[in-house]
């Protein structure tokens, strides 16, 4: 099987030298085995994501020379595709609306914290088909969220592999009842990137090391939904000379900064560690 790997960033600001090193992994993954390279666009949140930030990451990558095959996927224009995939895990009684405010959440958690916070202690999964169909009805906003427990049964164990850190047994109640389909937008990352990397039929799934906890999600919904988990390599994180991880803010190690400053496309590649 050809190695298919991605890039896919949030265009929330311009490419940075931290996710420069990141494209690079991928695309040099990818050349280095007569594969593919895919591009995908990741902005479900449509307010946060701009087109000009869409357009300066591919004028910054095709600067670099990390160019792309085949069109790109942005993820705004599939919506109904993430319906379509919510509306299959929910005919099995694998998702529940919650209604609770970020205010609900915060009174009530006394439970155990997951990478992201408290997790949810389960108010919503509790109401009755009624109860849910009322609020629903009066119009109240909701998200959409994943039943752990019933979720982890159905998949059983599952395991992923990471390339540099070999077998890792999934924790399917990491993140608890994570959310699956948010608030403000219908999908939400660990629904879209799973269902996305399974139909670009990504092989290997380069990354930064903070998403390695999501990944336990993701291959959870890979068992779930019947979709194959590819080979993961997530990688460490470029950090400032001042010890701190490199941020989007951080405007003068943008690509367009260095660029703009006379920097070779081969000068700023320089600047990311060679591994
Ligand atoms: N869109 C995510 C980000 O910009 C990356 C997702 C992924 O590579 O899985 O952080």
């Amino acid at each position: 099987m050809s190695t298919v790997t991605r890039f896919a960033p949030s265009p929330t600001g311009e490419l940075h030298l931290g996710s420069a090193y990141s494209a690079r992994i991928a695309w040099s993954r990818a050349r280095a085995m007569g594969g593919t390279f895919l591009l995908r666009i990741e902005d479900i949140d449509i307010r946060r994501c701009k087109r000009e930030f869409e357009t300066e990451i591919m004028v910054d990558l095709t600067w670099l020379g990390f160019t792309w095959d085949g069109a790109v996927r942005r993820q705004s224009d599939h919506f109904a595709d993430y319906g379509r995939v919510l509306d299959t895990l929910d005919a099995r009684g694998l998702i529940y609306p919650c209604f609770c405010t970020r205010a609900d959440i915060a009174a009530s958690a006394t439970a155990p914290h997951g990478p992201d916070g408290p997790l949810y202690p389960g108010t919503c999964r509790h109401l009755t088909m009624q109860e849910r169909r009322d609020k629903l009805a009066a119009g109240i906003e909701h998200c959409l969220r994943l039943d752990a427990a019933k979720a982890a049964a159905e998949a059983g164990p599952y395991a992923f592999t990471d390339a540099g850190r070999g077998r890792i047994d999934g924790q399917p109640l990491l993140f608890g009842d994570v959310v699956i389909a948010r608030k403000d937008t219908p999908t939400s990352y660990h629904l879209s990137v799973t269902h996305d990397d399974h139909l670009q039929n990504v092989t290997l799934v380069t990354r930064g090391e903070d998403l390695l906890p999501s990944t336990h999600v993701h291959v959870l919904l890979q068992k779930l939904l019947g979709y194959e988990t590819p080979l993961y390599a997530h990688h460490r994180l470029l950090t400032a000379p001042d010890g701190k991880r490199l941020a989007k803010r951080d405007r003068s190690l943008t690509i367009r900064a260095l660029r703009e400053a006379g920097r070779t496309p081969a000068e700023v590649c320089s600047l990311l560690p060679k591994d």
